[in-house]
């Protein structure tokens, strides 16, 4: 059963920034559900996202709604537990 396990694990990445193309570490969580980091280096605040493989980052302007905590949590009516 521990094999099952490694795909839902939260980590700790490190990527360069959307922004400033610096190199930050975000936390990802266990699931596909994106998040909000924030660069070490320009403090800007961005979206990072587990993908099937690997993860991506996107910046809050070129993020689509579902790909935005807070955009999804309106959509989804705030009722997803997952
Ligand atoms: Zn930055």
């Amino acid at each position: 059963m521990a094999i099952l396990d490694r795909a839902k694990q939260a980590s700790v990445e490190i990527t360069p920034c959307p922004y400033c193309s610096d190199r930050t570490s975000i936390e990802l969580p266990e699931d596909y559900r994106p998040v909000y980091a924030y660069c070490d280096c320009c403090g800007k605040k961005f979206i990072a996202e587990r993908l099937a493989e690997g993860f991506q980052v996107l910046t809050m302007e070129e993020a689509p709604c579902c790909s935005d905590p807070d955009c999804r949590d309106i959509e989804m009516g705030g009722y997803d537990e997952e």
